[in-house]
This record gives C-alpha cells, structure tokens and sequence, in this order.
C-alpha cells in the first residue's frame, strides 16, 4: 500500500509554498461566489454541503435560498413535514433528497441538541453523510484542515502527479496524502475553494484550459501536452 511518505516524495521536486501561493492568489481573482461561501454557521454549511452533493451549484442557489428562509435553523427543519420538504426540493429536482435532510435534521436534534457536531466520527454517523460532506462542513463550518476528495479533485491530482484515475481514487491512500501535503493548513477554507473551483473551471474533464491555469509549472499532464503540442501531436 502506498503510504504519506510516498506522496510527500512524489512532490519533492515541486516548491510546495509556491503552488500554494499560486493557487491562492489565481483565486483571489477568479473565485466562483456562492451565498455558502459568505458563512461558517455549521447548519447553513451542512444544508449547503447535502444540497450539492453531485448537484452542480447553480442548480442549488435558489434551493439553498428556499431551504434557509422556511427553515432558518436545525429545528424547524426537524419538525417540517415531508410533503412540505419534498414540494420544496421537488422544483430544483432533488426532491428524494428530502427524506435525508429530514432524518438528519431529527437525529442532530435527538442526538445532539441541534448542535451540528464537528466531529468526523459523529458527523459520518448522521443520515447520508459521507466522508466527503463531513470533511466540508469541518473544513468550512469550523476550520479544520480536512481535505476534499471527490470526482474533480482526483482528477486534478492525477494530472499534476501524472497518476492513474480510477473509480477508487476518491477512496485512494495516495490521493489523499497528495491533498494532505499539497493543503494550505494556514488557510485550508480559501485553499479548499480554491480546488474546488480550479478543477471545476479550469481543470475540465474534456478541453482543460492549461493555457489560463496556475498549476502549469507543476503539471505533468501539462508537460506532456506542451512536448506533443510542438512535436504537432497534440490533439
Ligand atoms: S495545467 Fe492543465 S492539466 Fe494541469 S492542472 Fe492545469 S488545467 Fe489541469
């Protein structure tokens, strides 16, 4: 199995201080604004984080709003109906998604006096939370330098590192180490956002804009488009 110190020896050559401060600084200019992004209150933070899983965030703006204003906290949320939930969620399409935040919301009341907890262990044992909504909601709710692994982070990663992306690299030793040493621990919510909206919008799935990209002097992938690129092999 590979292990941390493989990830921080796959990087060695890489200024790490300087990939931090260059994916902080393409960010300070060209961050994505998400009314999520304007708070740390946990329960805003989680609603957030359960609304988006493998939702695009456009798609959860309006819902986000709507959510919030019926249910401004953990409470009112826990004595809310399922039809009236349902409704509500129904119109973004994410309507099965109500029976989730309902269960949470009761639990996290039951269990927890409406407190959202912060512990990785406590929040994974919640309805529906995974590894990943946990470490979001610590990270940005309550600071804590977790790191966020999901479809676009690996894919990121794996082009840096020129690694193998696989269906299990979300749940990859390596991956996560890699994002562990990469993590600005001094800023990890900035640094955080930062992936997030890098991968989204710059490090694409299809047609990655290497040109408009930060991490261009750390990139394998991207060393390797430029050599086939002046050898007419790029495609
Ligand atoms: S240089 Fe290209 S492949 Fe590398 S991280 Fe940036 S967009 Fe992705």
């Amino acid at each position: 199995m590979t292990s941390p110190i493989d990830a921080q020896s796959l990087l060695s050559n890489h200024d790490l201080a300087d990939m931090r401060e260059d994916i902080l600084h393409w960010w300070s200019t060209e961050k994505r604004e998400f009314p999520w992004r304007e708070t740390s209150d946990p329960y805003k933070v989680l609603i957030a984080e359960v609304l988006l899983h493998r939702t695009r965030a456009e798609q959860v703006i309006p819902l986000y709003d709507m959510v919030l204003s019926r249910f401004p906290d953990v409470f009112a949320l826990s004595r809310s109906t399922p039809d009236e939930l349902s409704q509500m969620l129904w119109t973004g399409g994410l309507h099965w998604r109500w029976k989730l935040l309902h269960a949470m919301s009761k639990e996290i009341v039951t269990r927890f006096g409406g407190e959202i907890p912060s512990s990785f262990t406590e929040l994974t044992s919640l309805p529906g939370i995974g590894q990943y909504i946990a470490s979001a909601v610590r990270c940005f709710a309550f600071g804590y330098p977790d790191v966020l692994l999901d479809t676009n982070s690996v894919r990121l990663v794996g082009r840096v590192c020129k690694l193998a992306v696989t269906d299990s690299s979300r749940r990859s030793l390596l991956y996560r180490s890699i994002l562990q040493v990469w993590l600005d621990r001094q800023h990890p919510q900035e640094f955080n956002f930062a992936l997030i909206d890098l991968s989204a919008t710059i490090c694409t799935p299809k047609a990655p804009r290497h040109e408009e990209c930060c991490l261009r002097a750390y990139c394998g992938w991207f060393r390797c488009w430029a050599v086939s690129r002046e050898t007419g092999n790029s495609s």
